[in-house]
């Protein structure tokens, strides 16, 4: 069974079959060690191997196992932070570097998709909401930054604009992104992992690496193996715990959290969405949902500081849902999961190098699908010699969170109360 090994979610149960992995029980040689099987992980093991690099990816439970395979599935451009605030911290070498590549994740995703043949029931068209004039006015000034890069899929929405799109009376516009979209999120990351295999790599599942000996030809031990690379890359990103010390320190991982209706009637869905587009609200701690494959809403929102599971998910999520859409009162829950994300202080991804050989990329701070894919490409350029890309992303300063370990938690929790308040007041 392909969801046996996962938390109980709709993606795992209905999770297109796979084949079970081995655990790593030797000792290997390659020329790059990735670890962590998510979009990261197996974006950039895919990208190697395509430039003909030997990769063995080793995931401590299972391919997709973390946020790649939990996530909301939005394909959202751009990133957590957006083009602006990068202009203000990164040189402008960099930050025309890092805004190009903006937009090159969901173009990567549709191609990796094409060429793999990957089922994952792959849409057009994200839409963000406002909710009052002030979100409105962001996202006309969003729309100019983004066609200042070359991106011209923007398309803003007024009242009534919005309401063809969201059957919800609470937007007073939007911005449609056309190419944006949604996906099943784990299929995806399954037809990535299969793709890495089709070309040769392989990947061990239930195989953590608990200890990395750097130097030359670095060594990762897992509890019953070995493999000595040439390089590592560094991908467990929320799920990563302390085995780089020196990257715990400047993030956090949070939760968030989300549930799948039962399947709707193909007339209620469709009045709900009626284009199929995904949607989030431009609120600081933002709602996110879409209607899935077999028509349930899958609706996901809130963020806990620290990654604690909360007890009761569906008592947290559905009165979220029941705001935007009252009419879904009498709809049953199926299923309720959470997931991790990492957050960095300043929301920008935490991208570098350790020594000369290990490389990572972790920190997308909530949007991660397009990133992470990106990511993949710019690790495996910088690992076969062209780092221009990934210094840009490697240039961005990383600060630890106020408070230290014992504080940060609590403190950012406040932070959010902060712009949650201002959301909800209209500031
Ligand atoms: C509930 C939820 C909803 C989200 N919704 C969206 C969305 O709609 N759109 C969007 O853009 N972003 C969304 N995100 C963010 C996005 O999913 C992530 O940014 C992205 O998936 C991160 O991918 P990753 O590969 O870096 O990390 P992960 O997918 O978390 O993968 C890390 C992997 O590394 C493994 N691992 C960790 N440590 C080790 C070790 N020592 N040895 C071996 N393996 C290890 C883990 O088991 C895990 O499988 C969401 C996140 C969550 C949690």
């Amino acid at each position: 069974m392909p969801n046996k090994g996962y938390p109980a979610s709709y993606y795992a149960a209905t999770a297109n079959s796979a084949s079970a992995r081995s655990e790593l029980q030797d000792n290997k040689q390659v020329d790059v060690c990735v670890i962590g099987a998510g979009y990261t992980g197996l974006s950039t093991a895919l990208f190697l191997l395509e430039k003909g690099y030997s990769v063995v990816v080793l995931e401590a439970a299972k391919v997709g196992f973390g946020a790649s395979g939990r996530n909301g599935g939005q394909i959202v451009n751009s990133y957590s932070r957006d083009l602006d605030s990068i202009e203000r911290t990164a040189s402008a070498a960099a930050a025309k570097l890092i805004g190009e590549m903006a937009f090159e994740g969901g173009r990567i995703i549709r191609e990796r998709v094409a060429r793999y043949g990957i089922q994952c029931d792959l849409k057009d068209g994200g839409v963000f909401a406002a909710f009052n004039q002030k979100q409105m006015r962001h996202l006309e000034t969003q729309k100019a930054l983004w066609e200042r890069y070359g991106y011209p899929h923007l398309e803003l929405l007024d009242d009534q604009g919005i309401r063809q799109v969201v059957a919800c009376d609470r937007y007073i516009g939007g911005m449609l992104d056309k190419h944006g979209g949604h996906i099943h999120p784990l299929n995806l990351a399954l037809g990535e992992a299969a793709a890495v295999e089709s070309l040769g790599g392989a990947i061990h599942e239930h195989s953590p690496a608990i200890r990395i000996e750097r130097g030359e030809t670095p060594l990762v031990h897992t509890p019953m193996g070995t493999v000595r690379a040439k390089f590592v890359v560094v991908a467990g990103n929320a799920y990563l715990g302390n085995l780089v010390p020196e990257l715990a320190a400047k993030s956090m991982p949070c939760g968030t959290q989300v549930i799948a209706t039962e399947p709707l009637t193909e007339e209620l869905a469709h009045s709900l969405l009626p284009q199929d587009y995904c949607v989030e609200d431009c609120n600081y701690l933002l709602d996110y949902y879409r209607i899935g494959a077999d028509k349930r809403l899958i609706y996901g929102g809130g963020v806990v500081y620290g990654a604690r599971d909360p007890a009761d998910i569906e008592s947290i999520i559905r009165p979220k849902m029941l705001k935007t859409f009252p009419q879904l009162e009498k709809v049953k829950i199926d299923y309720a999961w959470t997931g991790n994300f990492l957050l960095t202080l300043s929301r920008l991804p935490q991208v570098g190098r350790l020594g000369s050989n290990i490389y990572y990329s972790q920190g997308c701070s909530g949007h991660g699908v397009t990133y992470t894919h990106v990511a993949g490409k710019v690790l495996a350029e910088a690992i076969s010699g062209q780092a221009e890309r990934f210094d840009a992303f490697a240039s961005l300063p990383h600060y630890p969170f106020p408070g230290g370990q014992r504080f940060q938690v609590p403190l950012s929790a406040l932070g959010a109360m902060y712009y949650n308040l201002r959301d909800r007041l209209g500031f």
